[in-house]
């Protein structure tokens, strides 16, 4: 596979499975996106995932990657990534739910995520979801030839901090194609001294910017996962996996069935 800076170019070929597989993906993330409500525990919505796989055919990406137990990352309210969906986690009115899914179709993988509405939520929320999500499209907007990767991560950290919110630091987003998380890391802040290329055709990314209210910091429980804001203050996450093409950024996680947050 052609490199560029170390970070692999797609062909067609490979693209093509990639709109396969996040196409997969976001079909998930639509039948969550119905599935959330009041009452409902987390654990059903691994089910739903994993029913889901089943049915397409296709491996989830995470189960079993670096020993994460689930096809699902479910993360309520203080939770930025990775939590451990649960039957004792059951969702209430006002709470927010992240649900990150991947799967692998032949051999190439897609990677999207969306926070979701319990119920009704309250401003700051509703506020939160729709920068967090207009900073993933303002992020996607500068995946274009002629920009550098920082690119993209100084369009995510301008909006959210516009907005006066915090980007998460320890995690980034990740090149995506034959392997979950690939070369290049994309950062949602400008990195002192980092490694800036420019964007050429036939990358692929998966762009995922993670916003919180209050402190950027963050706690690791125990069970080594699942990742909370340190002042325990609400997040949100929202990714999609595209590719750089002449004509500009193609999402390929994108959902004619999903028109927003807001
Ligand atoms: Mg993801
Ligand atoms: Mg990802």
């Amino acid at each position: 596979m052609k490199k560029f800076r170390g970070v692999y170019i797609k062909n067609e070929n490979e693209i093509a499975k990639m709109r396969i597989a996040n196409g997969m993906v976001s079909r998930v993330l639509d039948a969550l996106g119905e599935a959330v409500k009041p009452g409902i525990s987390t654990m059903f919505l691994e089910d739903i995932a994993q029913e889901m796989c089943r049915k397409m055919k296709v491996r989830p990406a995470f189960q079993g990657y670096c020993g994460f137990p689930f096809a699902l990352c479910c993360s309520v309210n203080e939770t930025i990534v990775h939590g451990f969906p649960s039957k004792d986690r059951i969702l209430k009115e006002g709470d927010i739910v992240s649900c990150d899914m991947g799967v692998c179709y032949e051999g190439f993988y897609g990677d999207s995520a969306r926070t979701f509405f319990v119920g009704e939520v309250s401003e700051e929320a509703k506020k939160l979801c729709k920068v967090t999500e207009e900073c993933l499209h303002n992020g996607i907007a500068a995946a274009t030839i002629g920009n550098s990767l920082y690119d993209i991560s100084a369009a995510v950290q301008r909006h959210a901090e516009k907005n006066g919110y915090h980007v998460i630091r320890n995690f980034v987003g990740h090149g995506i194609g034959a392997s979950l998380h690939e070369k290049p890391e994309v950062p949602n802040f400008v990195p002192m001294g980092g490694n800036n290329i420019p964007l050429q055709e036939g990358m692929a990314l998966a762009i995922e910017p993670m916003l919180a209210v209050g402190t950027y910091e963050v706690t690791i429980l125990p069970d080594k996962w699942t990742a909370n804001t340190k002042d325990g203050s609400l997040a949100g996450h929202f990714e999609h996996s595209i590719v750089i093409t002449s004509d500009g950024p193609e999402i390929l996680s994108l959902s004619s069935n999903y028109t927003g947050t807001c």
